[in-house]
């Protein structure tokens, strides 16, 4: 790490003034014959340059040693439970963490927290963990992210892991950030690929910049490597007959103390999450009123498919935001996709890479979506869907 110290016994009114005047970025607080460096500062070393000889001196200090990164073994998954059900996101990702493992060489592990979990540390072997931590206590009832983080930390006491993967959901995105300030060491939120690199590291790969270029993040010199993944980027693996062990961990030393003080507890009525749906109508900017929607209704009933939209749909307040597609809203798998009225932005296609079939309609035939599709109809969304609904009624 480096930074700026400023010698305050060369420090006069003039100097402390002068560096005030070079800094760019407003660094400096002078206060009762004292300069000090704020957090504003960048470390662009202009003090250093055109400042008084001595007065702010830059700071390098010593590079972290270099860890021994065969002492660190196990690719270990957090289970995410919402009143003790699991996420089906922990089980994609011990599928996830057992194909790394081929490479790397080393177990598989899951790790339970809660109370009445047993079961999910069960279902984890049978998903193919080698071990199962469970932490079982009535303190871990509800999740606190304070309490959580110190169990994690506890289990990072006894053994040196190498990975930890947490879904990039709402709760595995408020918890992982604080698991990983805590083992002091750096976190990818948000990946969409893992691969481990020639030198057995992790690669986490997420979108960045706006999807324009997917960014390869590597934490060489730290462990746990971590990072959140979202869901439905990996298959579930197959369930097998359970040879792993089941690791009962003592419960009694870990402070269970919060700052955090759950008043109520409202559990939102499950609304079908579209990550899960078979057929999936995507709708996009090509409907130019919210009431031509309806247009899609009759093939809806038909499929039996559930409805989803871009962004720009959102914006417009037509859909509920659970509703949205694309590298800011859901990952989507289905068997079926119908992208109707949809460009096909890099944003978007993020988000249905994973869809088996996909047929997409756009007027416009050069349409960045048809490049992804399986299907193409180039046509007037207002010409195509009548004409559909008018066989479908024929068919019905
Ligand atoms: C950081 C960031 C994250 C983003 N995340 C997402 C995201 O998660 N999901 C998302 O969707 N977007 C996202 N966006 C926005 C994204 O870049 C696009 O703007 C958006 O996907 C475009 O939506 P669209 O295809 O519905 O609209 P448009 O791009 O306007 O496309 C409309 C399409 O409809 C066609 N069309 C028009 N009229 C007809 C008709 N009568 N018949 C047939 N076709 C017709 C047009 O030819 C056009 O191709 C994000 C942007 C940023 C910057």
């Amino acid at each position: 790490m480096a930074y700026i110290k400023v010698d305050n016994k060369k420090v006069t009114k003039e100097i402390a003034e002068q560096l005030i005047k070079i800094c760019p970025f407003n660094a400096f607080d002078y206060q009762d014959g004292i300069l000090s460096i704020n957090e504003n500062c960048r470390i662009c070393k202009l003090c250093v340059r055109k400042g008084p000889e001595g007065v702010c001196i830059f700071v390098e200090e010593d590079k972290r040693k270099e860890i021994v990164k065969k002492d660190y073994r196990g690719i270990l998954v957090y289970v995410e439970h919402h009143n003790n059900i699991a996420h089906p996101v922990s089980f994609e990702l011990i599928g996830k963490a057992l194909e790394l493992a081929r490479q790397t060489k080393e177990p598989v592990y899951a790790v339970v927290v809660g109370h009445k979990v047993k079961h999910l540390a069960l279902k984890a072997l049978e998903y193919g963990a080698d071990k199962a931590f469970l932490y079982d206590d009535e303190a871990f009832k509800n999740f606190d992210t304070q309490i959580y983080t110190n169990v994690l930390e506890d289990l990072f006491q006894t053994e040196k892991y190498n990975i930890l993967l947490v879904g990039a959901t709402p709760l595995g995105r408020s918890f992982a950030p604080r698991v990983a300030a805590r083992l002091k060491t750096g976190m990818t939120a948000d990946c969409t690929r893992l691969e481990i690199t020639d030198d057995g590291d992790l690669l986490q790969i997420r979108p960045a910049f706006g999807g324009n270029i997917m960014a390869k993040i590597k934490t060489e010199n730290h462990r746990p490597q971590m990072a959140t993944v979202r869901y439905k980027m990996f298959k579930k693996p197959a369930l097998v007959k359970s040879q792993g062990k089941l690791i009962i961990k003592e419960t009694d030393k870990i402070d269970k103390h919060s700052f955090i003080e759950l008043v109520e507890r409202i559990d939102q009525p499950q609304a079908k999450d579209i990550c899960d749906s078979e057929i999936l109508i995507c709708v996009g900017r090509g409907f130019k009123l919210e009431k031509d929607l309806e247009l899609i209704e009759p093939l809806r009933k038909h499929l039996n498919a559930d409805v989803a939209c871009t962004r720009p749909l959102i914006e417009n307040g037509w859909f509920d935001p659970r509703l949205q597609v694309g590298l800011s809203g859901r990952t989507v798998k289905p068997k079926l996709l119908i992208n109707i009225g949809i460009s096909g932005a890099v944003h978007f296609i993020e988000g249905i890479k994973g869809a088996e079939t996909i047929i997409s309609i756009n007027k416009d035939p050069n349409s960045k979506l048809f490049d992804v599709s399986h299907y193409s109809l180039v046509g007037d969304l207002y010409e195509i869907l009548p004409a559909l609904n008018k066989m479908l009624e024929e068919v019905n």
